[in-house]
């Protein structure tokens, strides 16, 4: 099975090829706001909208006259720009097609894009080589990298590579064709097979990750203490006048806090997923109720929540990859209040409370790693269980899970 994968790593560049890579942003950008203009002058005049490659060819020609300075750049810079372009108009109708089916979505125009934002992107084709710590592409030669070997190199196809910066720091992501083994391989290598068990996984803000069979992700402890930096920072930029130097270099402050905490977060993610893709057969996660996060303004629960939505993403796509099921409980399954020995049902139980203590079994247990368990089960519950939420007590269910007990949890599936 052949599938794409992107890899993202930071940059290590000299001067010298910090404005290169400068260059080539500001070609790629002044090539996609030149043909957004064009395509809005030609929609107002009537007339058919130019395609990307129409508008590369007129681009070419201008090149030769007053545009000479972009031969200074890779030509694929404002070419693939242009393709961006072309894909963002695509995505512009197909959005508006689905508002007019009665879709509820926000449909927005293609806008120009704004120096303001940072020094932006490019995106290169053709021959780029991976080698254990540099990239070498076209035009920019040969880039460090400042990890050395996460680049997959050797004979994987690379399709192309995207230069970008942020917050004053820059990164290359390469995007790869890989081949995955097929489903008889992976049962060679012990993957894919059914007799994986299931995992229930609660997501938190003080441990990263709770898996039913007891393993705890715990946050990496470099973000509580970006964390304390990122408040600092925030309180910084809102002392400052607006529109000053100050308070310009203080945002960048703040932005480069917030990418490293991202950054962290991200890592420890991956390596959460590709274990648990590896090694269950499904896992089952809560569903999240996103209007509820969208209206916390607490940072540390903020960036949970982000961390929520990239577990999500990462789960899925890795789930695909390994055979890994991946399953949401509805939002109404009480996977906190309910005992995971017993089935009982607590009214209320309080966020701040770290202990399960159920009134009914005894059952005294970790609060993230109870509603592991309770997610763990969540396949196989009735539907009357899993609409249970705060609904009062609930008599006891067979005690099926009474002989685990409150022991350490197997990472036997109990219900495979
Ligand atoms: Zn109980």
């Amino acid at each position: 099975m052949n599938v794409l994968r992107a890899f993202k790593t930071e940059l290590d560049l000299n001067n010298r090829q910090k404005t290169a890579c400068t260059q080539h942003a500001g070609a790629a950008r002044w090539a996609y706001n030149w043909g957004l203009a064009r395509m809005i002058e030609a929609y107002n005049a009537g007339e058919k909208t130019p395609s990307a490659i129409d508008l590369n060819r007129e681009l070419n020609a201008l090149k030769k006259g007053e545009l000479a300075w972009m031969y200074e750049v890779s030509k694929c810079a404002p070419q693939e720009a242009l393709r961006n372009l072309d894909q963002a108009f695509d995505n512009f109708f197909r959005r508006v097609k689905e508002k007019k089916a009665g879709k509820k979505i926000q449909v927005g125009f293609p806008r120009f894009k704004s120096k303001k934002k940072g020094l932006g992107s490019f995106r290169l084709t053709g021959s780029i080589h991976v080698f254990e710590k540099a990239i070498q592409l076209p035009r920019l030669g040969r880039l460090r990298l400042k990890e050395s070997g996460y680049l997959p190199g050797g004979d994987v196809h690379t399709l192309n590579a995207t230069v970008s910066e942020h917050a004053g720091r820059w990164f290359v992501s390469v995007q790869v064709e890989m081949d995955l083994p097929d489903q008889t391989h992976r049962a060679a290598f012990g993957v894919g097979q059914t007799a994986k068990p299931v995992a229930g996984v609660d997501l938190g803000i003080l441990a990263l990750a709770t898996v039913s069979d007891g393993t705890r992700i715990e946050n990496p402890r470099a973000i509580k203490h970006s964390l304390g930096k990122i408040k600092r920072l925030q309180r910084s930029v809102s002392r400052r006048q607006a529109g000053s130097a100050n308070r310009r270099k203080a945002v960048q402050q703040l932005a480069r806090a917030h990418i490293r905490v991202a950054n962290i977060r991200r890592d420890t993610l991956h390596q959460a997923t590709s274990l648990l893709a590896r090694t269950k057969s499904a896992v089952v996660l809560e569903d999240l109720n996103v209007s509820g996060m969208m209206k916390n303004h607490h940072l540390a629960q903020a960036i949970a929540d982000v961390g929520m939505y990239e577990f999500r993403r990462q789960m899925s796509y890795k789930g695909e990859w390994y055979g890994c099921e991946v399953l949401f409980a509805d939002r109404f399954y009480p996977s906190t209040k309910r005992c995971s020995r017993c089935g009982n049902v607590k009214p209320e139980f309080d966020l701040s409370e770290r202990v399960y203590k159920c009134e009914v079994c005894h059952l005294i247990i970790d609060r993230d790693l109870n509603a592991a368990l309770n997610l763990e089960r969540w396949p196989t519950a009735s539907s009357a269980e899993r609409h249970a939420c705060g609904e009062g007590v609930r008599p006891g269910r067979p005690a099926v899970l009474d002989e685990a007990g409150t022991e350490p949890r197997s990472t036997m599936c109990r219900f495979a």
